[in-house]
Order: structure tokens, then sequence, then C-alpha cells
């Protein structure tokens, strides 16, 4: 069911995502080479957690932790391991979320470990690049699909592939709420954007083919052909103009000039 929020909860909503953006720039600061992806998750959880919010990931549909940390050809859903330790020249994307007063905010980042090739950073440049680029369509009375295509124009040029079995949702007091959102070009429109929509944008691309597998550990996909991965997500609130991004920090709106 698509749900639209009413002001008040917009606030909310506006609260948790702020949280989220700090949580995510604390856990910058913590990635780098010789940590394991355990001690990602540990930290994340005890940040969430010090700002009086439960993090939404853990025990979602069982998943153990309270963050996806996928290193490399991981795309999505890595579960941090104690034995995973990362590696000058990985990229590690982390996944996480947040409900704060029965509310959520969902976003990931894709950081670079150490020093790290050029391509592999221009992936994760480009990756970020394709949110900003996709929710200039998102907005009211554009159709969700409109996202997806924008993402698709300016990535197409890289060759890269863009995943198609995983997309972007609805959120509010679920995590996964209606619409579907995807990063790639449909034959369909999908519904009509509504001001206070609020929706999660999660382009993940990969640096070779689109197509992804799921391990055996029943979560976490790969690419392929084990090519890397980069993910980038915020949950933005749908207005008759631009989006407002709920999950990053001031500073960080203006870097990338979004409201
Ligand atoms: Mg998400």
């Amino acid at each position: 069911m698509v749900t639209i929020k009413s002001d008040q909860e917009v606030e909310l909503m506006r609260e948790a995502g702020l949280i989220l953006a700090k949580v995510h720039k604390e856990l910058e600061g913590i990635v780098r080479p010789g940590i394991s992806t355990l001690d990602i998750d540990k930290a994340c959880e005890k940040i969430i957690r010090g700002y009086n919010c439960i993090p939404s990931f853990k025990g979602y549909g069982g998943f153990p932790a309270s963050a996806c940390v996928s290193v490399n050809e991981e795309v999505v859903h890595g579960i941090p391991c104690k034995d995973r330790i990362l590696q000058e020249g990985d990229i590690v994307s982390i996944d996480t979320g947040v409900i704060w007063k029965g509310w959520q905010s969902d976003a990931a980042r894709t950081h670079a470990v150490g020093k790290i090739s050029g391509e592999h950073q221009d992936l994760i440049d480009r990756t970020r690049e394709s949110f900003f680029r996709g929710i200039k369509a998102a907005v009211a009375g554009n159709h969700v699909n409109d996202i997806g295509r924008a993402v698709e124009d300016y990535i197409s040029q890289f060759g890269y592939g863009i995943v198609e079995d995983l997309v972007g949702h609805g959120i509010g007091q679920e995590m996964h709420e209606d619409p579907e959102v995807p990063n790639f070009t449909c034959a369909r429109r999908g519904i009509r954007l509504r001001k206070n929509m609020t929706i999660a944008v999660e382009p993940m691309i990969n640096m070779g083919t689109y197509a992804v597998e799921e391990l055996d550990n029943g979560w976490t996909f790969v690419s392929t052909d084990r090519k890397y991965s980069a993910h980038y997500e915020n949950t933005i609130l749908i207005r008759e103009g631009e989006p407002e991004v709920l999950s990053l920090l001031p500073e960080e709106k203006k870097l990338y000039g979004v409201l």
C-alpha cells in the first residue's frame, strides 16, 4: 500500500533521517583497512541505540545484524562477520536504517577502504551521482518510473550494469512499503508521485554485468562476474518541486545542491 504522510508524520521522518545521516557520518570515520565487517555492524548498532533509535535491519526477515555490510563484488545484504577483514583497495557498502518514534529511515553509502583504484572511485562517485540525477525526476505529478529512467540515462554512458533484481521502495512506519522504485527504464510508468509520499531511492551499480546471484547464506547478492558493485541510498520526501533528501546532513545537502 502506498501511504501519504501528514505534515506531522513527515516531521518525524525528517528527524529519523537526520539521525540516520549522523549514523552514516560516524560510520564513515571508522572505515579503514584492518577492521572487520562485524566491527562496523557493532559500531552501527551502538550509534543507533545511542540516539534512542531501534536498528530496523536487526531481525528484519531474520537478518542477524543492524547493518548490511557488502564488500567489493557483494552488491547488497552482506552479513557482517568477524573474519571479513577490510583490506586496502576494497570498497565497502554500508546499508542501515533506524526507527525513531515509530518512523523509519533507510540509507546506504559506499566507501573506499584506504587507497583504491581510480576505476573503483569512479564507480562510487557515479553511483552516488546517479541517485542525485534520479531524484531530479522525483517530483509530484511525475511517475515513479521516471526516477529509474533518469538513473539509467546517466549511468548508461559508462557501460556499467544497473541491478534489476533489487529496487528502491516506499518507506514510512514500515521499512518496505509500496511503490517499488526501479533504478532502470521500465515499459510502464508506475504510479503517479504525490506530495508527502516518502520513498527510498537506492541505485545499485555494477562495474560489469547487471546480473546478480544470491549466495548460499540466503542473503547476500553478488555480481555474477564478481566485478565490484556500489550502492547509494537515501530516504526522500516527494514535494511539488524538487524533493527533500531526509537522510543527509545539512552540509551534505549543500555540497550536493539538494534540499
Ligand atoms: Mg532500502
